[in-house]
């Protein structure tokens, strides 16, 4: 299939390009490398230099690809970010994501998987969640979510779309290539990660006294590459859907900590620090939907094998992209 990839110079995006293309797809990537970065865009997909403000330029590119789907990654993912500036997190996620739909319709593109999210749901009732617990987000991150997969229904009722909303719970780890380079950095693996690689300072656990086993949040961490695989077998659904993609195992911030420490051999000082503004006390997946309904299920889906190949790609790339060599250790 031809398809259109915003954001396919980040995380998830690049990583899910990469997939693509080792399984024959022909793949643009569309991106203003504000946050992506060129080398992450593998070899063999073309790179479009370009914001999603500009749906004129997008519009070009997908016609200039011929694309039949769209897997729109581009858009901005910080919690905390989103809580101390809001109107960002509406303008590109919701606003931008608009000017892409926009120009689909004018290029007659008519399929798209979409970058959701857990924070869709705020602080749900129970976990494991499945995707009946009704949306409520918490923050501004997951408004801005949450109302692009409105944006998408209403689309699949009115043209006949077909849509994928995949709610992603803790993206981590990394291919032998392509890892996690944010700046600033605010993810929890890779923060810890970097602590050992220093061998000094520690890490700073945002709230112990929430109402989890040990008081500190709880994630279901998902490798990159079982994530990857979700959008390319969503690429052949019809309709308008929604699914969780994460492993139904929470890991506490504690519990991360212990296991970078396993795998790093570094001890990695832990301090308490006050909540951040914005998390809810525990998130985990139901997968079932897309288990049962797609075929998926993670490869990989132990703390300490995520930790490790997250190691890996830090150890071989310690300025991340383009920030020099890799280190002897
Ligand atoms: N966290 C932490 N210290 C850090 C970074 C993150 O205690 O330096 C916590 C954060 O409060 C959350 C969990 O780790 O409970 C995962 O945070 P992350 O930013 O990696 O992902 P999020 O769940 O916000 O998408």
């Amino acid at each position: 299939m031809r398809v259109f990839v915003t954001g396919g110079a980040g995380y998830i995006g690049s990583v899910t390009a990469a997939e693509l293309i080792g399984r024959g797809h022909e793949v643009v990537v569309y991106d203003n490398l504000e946050k992506g970065h060129r080398e992450a865009v593998p070899a063999g997909a073309t790179l479009v230099v370009g914001d999603l403000a500009d749906g004129g330029r997008v519009e070009e590119a997908l016609r200039r690809q011929g694309a039949e789907a769209v897997i729109h990654f581009a858009g901005y993912s910080l919690v905390g970010e989103s809580v101390a500036h809001p109107g960002r997190y509406f303008r590109n996620n919701v606003g931008n994501g608009l000017n892409l739909l926009g120009a689909m319709r004018r290029a007659g593109t008519s399929r798209i998987i979409f970058s959701s999210t857990a924070a869709v749901y705020g602080s749900p009732r129970a976990v494991p969640i499945t995707e009946e617990e009704p949306a409520a987000p918490i923050n501004p991150y997951g408004e801005s979510k949450r109302f692009f997969e409105t944006a998408l229904s209403r689309f699949h009722a009115a043209y006949g779309w077909d849509c994928v909303s995949l709610r992603y719970f803790n993206a981590a780890g990394a291919t032998a290539a392509l890892g996690e380079d944010h700046d600033p950095e605010t993810h929890l693996i890779p923060i810890v990660l970097r602590a050992a690689l220093d061998g000094r300072g520690g890490v700073d656990v945002f709230g112990d006294d929430y109402d989890t086993p040990d008081g500190t949040c709880v994630r279901d961490y998902i490798h990159v590459t079982d994530l990857a695989a979700a959008h390319v077998l969503a690429l052949e659904c019809g309709g308008d859907r929604a699914y969780n993609v994460g492993v139904g195992r929470g890991y506490s911030v504690l519990e991360v900590i212990e296991a970078a420490r396993r795998v790093t051999g570094a001890r990695i000082e832990a301090r308490a620090a006050p909540r951040r503004p914005g998390d809810p006390p525990a998130l985990v997946a139901s997968a079932e939907r897309i288990r049962r309904e797609l075929g998926w299920s993670p490869r990989r889906d132990g703390i300490e094998g995520i930790v490790e190949s997250a190691w890996r790609w830090m150890r071989e790339h310690p300025g991340g992209y383009g920030g020099g060599g890799k280190l002897s250790l």
